[in-house]
């Protein structure tokens, strides 16, 4: 199999998990990896169980395609992230409730458990809001990703990134647990923040965990 058709096959795969892993539902979100001189992506507004490898979209970094399918709404962020971030191979946009919840609120995640470590720093930050699809919101969201390997997207949802598209998705899962762990926290009552030298301890140890040992980096 070539490399091309075994990466279009992964997106399908991973895309029939969004919803089992509670990350999103229907069309909402999107999948890309880099291929080549450009990336591949989920069709726009197809759901995930009908997608099919040959509906997966190659697109070239001006945004060029060649497809019956149109790719996703959101091709521009995932190629300014591929353009900005050359550690990043694999990129995951979704809608799942805590983290989109944290981001309606326009709110940030701090460092309330050591797995903040997953972003690659002490905070998620919270891009903000444009209309989906637009180069405005591209640029934001680059900017929130500066330093990081995940956001919050504000009114709208988050995207994780990763050096494969199993380390996006895995990071996507942390990222809501996360946020759903902060919303708990926040109801409850008071959260107490970790220190600066609590969470650069997590960095550094989170280096050798789990996936992130497997892979290069992002
Ligand atoms: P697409 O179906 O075009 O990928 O749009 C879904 C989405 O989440 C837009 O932000
Ligand atoms: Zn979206």
């Amino acid at each position: 199999m070539s490399n091309e058709r075994a990466l279009r096959e992964d997106i399908v795969t991973n895309g029939l998990k969004l919803t089992p892993s509670g990350l999103s539902q229907g069309t909402s979100g999107n999948l890309s990896i880099r291929c080549g001189d450009g990336f591949l992506i989920t069709p726009s507004g197809v759901p995930y169980g009908e997608i099919t490898a040959e509906d997966v979209v190659l697109v070239d970094m001006d945004g060029r395609y060649e497809h019956r399918r149109r790719p996703s709404s959101e091709w521009r962020f995932h190629r300014d992230i591929y353009t900005a971030r050359p550690d990043v191979h694999a990129v995951v946009h979704a809608h799942p409730p805590y983290s989109t919840g944290l981001a309606i609120c326009r709110m940030d995640i701090p460092a309330v458990h050591y797995m903040i470590a997953v972003s690659g720093g002490d905070s998620i930050r919270c891009s903000d809001y444009y209309t989906y699809g637009t180069q405005a919101l591209s640029d934001a969201v680059v900017r929130a990703l500066e330093g990081r390997s995940a956001c919050l997207m504000a009114n709208h949802g988050m995207i994780a990134t990763g050096a494969d598209i199993e380390q996006a998705m895995w990071r996507a899962v942390e990222v809501e647990t996360l946020a759903r762990q902060y919303t708990l926290a926040l109801q409850a009552g008071k959260p107490v923040l970790l220190t600066d030298a609590e969470v650069v301890q997590a960095l550094e140890k989170f280096g050798n965990y789990g996936l992130m040992s497997k892979q290069a980096s992002a």
